[in-house]
């Protein structure tokens, strides 16, 4: 399997090298030349998920990674999950036009958020590659919460990667520091840094771009737009279905979206022939997406914060793969498209594109009141507690008014304990933390500390390296 870019300008590259570049050198994403086919989704039933997952998998690293080392590196994943299940499907209600609705819980993993479905998995592709080619990476990283514990978290004790995470000081929760801080493994770093989100995110911009600084210590990332992470997602797509349809037929996901990575590996898993009907994009009031799919016109605005965070961003960079599909694999197109974004902070897609997409998508808005109504009903119809992310996927599936017959899927995206607050606030209840995780206030806080400037940033990342 060979990989392309959006963009057109880069050189096709196989599976490893893919992983360990990210981003592609003309700024274009990677996606596999074609779509491999997977087979009828009954086939699939009965298997444990690591099975699946390998099979689902293996066609994308075909001639790159050992089908005994995949399965191997699949099982190692995914026991890390505190349910053999790993992602479980449990039913939640009924959508506006009646048809079965079930929430797949994605927060079952370490960190209590859905990243860890794709970043335990990434995390041991990296050590697997890296001990092949003899070389070693270090990957730095800025959290506003979620990511930095699920990186944190898969690449702790990994031999030939060291981590470094910067997180604006005091402005991640109590749970989010602790599930970064407290993890005692000699190469894994928790950075607290004066500033916000932004000032880290601008200084790990800087360091990349010292090219020096970059080769010296081999610098790498694990950001949302790795293909391998969408790849790893593709996999509860079809597990989900085998759940919701027990006697097959097609499904429908709605999915609570921030970069577009979640809702673009179940566009994957229908290109591989699962039969997927409608994927609905849900937004909290940060809602680019939702716009973009109404009227055909991508336009930034301001952030605004609510209580699903993790879904308060401005730009979608997943979306540049679905826009090089719609468009033909044109990726000069794409890379003119995108370079009109950047400039003018918007951009407009023909009619024709657009009603492609909608062939496909739908899409909602949840506000904060509304995700704080449907965390309290959805606790008082089924005793289930649901985090604000969640509750959004579920609001917008809930006012769904597709075929009846069709189930809907909404993905459950973080733990309730993750975002207890929110969740009190909704329901009076505070979620415990799951039982992997019950001692995490008692646990030993390990956090470095950096000023905001590049020089501080490098020169701490080259004192962690040099005690390692
Ligand atoms: C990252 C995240 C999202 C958004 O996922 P994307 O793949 O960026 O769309 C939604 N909910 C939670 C809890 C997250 O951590």
């Amino acid at each position: 399997m060979k990989y392309v870019s959006t963009r057109g300008a880069s050189p096709e590259l196989g599976f490893c090298d893919v992983l360990l570049a990210g981003l592609a050198p003309d700024g274009g994403l990677y996606l596999p030349k074609e779509w491999p086919q997977l087979p009828p989704v009954h086939e699939f039933r009965g298997m444990p998920y690591a099975e699946i997952a390998a099979a689902v998998i293996a066609p994308f690293v075909e001639g790159e990674i050992g089908t005994h080392a995949l399965a191997r590196m699949c099982a190692d994943s995914y026991a890390t999950f505190d349910t053999p299940e790993v992602c479980p499907v449990v039913p939640v209600g009924r959508t506006a036009s009646g048809a079965p609705l079930s929430l797949l819980e994605l927060y079952r993993g370490p960190t209590l958020a859905f990243k860890d479905v794709a970043l335990q998995l990434v995390g041991r592709l990296f050590d697997h590659v890296l001990e092949e080619r003899d070389e070693r990476v270090c990957i730095l990283g800025a959290t506003s919460g979620d990511t930095g514990s699920a990186a944190i978290d898969a690449c702790r004790d990994l031999h030939r990667v060291d981590i470094f995470i910067l997180f604006p000081d005091g402005r991640v929760s109590d749970v989010q520091r602790r599930q970064m801080s407290t993890v005692n493994s000699a190469n894994a770093h928790a950075v607290s840094v004066p500033g916000t989100f932004d000032d880290c995110q601008d200084l790990v911009k800087a360091a990349f771009g010292d090219t020096a600084f970059r080769d010296e210590v081999a610098l790498s990332a694990v950001n949302s737009i790795n293909w391998a992470r969408v790849m790893a997602q593709v996999v509860y797509y079809v597990t989900a279905h085998l759940a919701a349809a027990p006697h097959g037929g097609p499904v429908s996901y709605t999915v609570p979206t921030g970069n577009f990575g979640n809702v673009l590996a179940g566009w994957v898993a229908k290109q591989m022939g699962l039969p997927v009907d409608r994927l609905v994009v849900a937004s909290n009031r940060n809602d680019i997406l939702t716009r973009f799919f109404t009227t055909g016109t991508m336009e930034i605005t301001d952030v605004v914060p609510t209580t699903s965070p993790s879904m308060d961003i401005q730009v979608s960079s997943n979306l540049e793969r679905l826009l090089f599909e719609s468009m033909g694999r044109d990726g000069a197109a794409v890379a003119r498209m995108m370079a009109d974004f950047r400039t003018d902070g918007t951009v407009s897609v023909p009619t024709e594109l657009l009603d492609g997409l909608r062939a496909e998508f739908d899409c909602g808005r949840v506000s904060d009141a509304q995700a704080a109504r449907v965390i309290k009903r959805v606790y008082e119809s089924t005793g289930l507690l649901v985090d604000p992310h969640t509750a959004i996927g579920i609001g917008v599936a809930e006012e769904h008014g597709g075929d009846p017959s069709v189930p809907m899927v909404a993905l459950g995206t973080a733990h309730p304990a993750k975002f207890p607050d929110a969740v009190e606030a909704a329901v009076g209840v505070r979620p415990p933390l799951p039982a992997h995780l019950s001692d995490l206030f008692e646990r030993t806080e390990r956090i470095e500390h950096c000023d905001a400037t590049l020089d501080a940033v490098e020169a701490h990342v080259r004192a962690g390296l040099a005690a390692r």
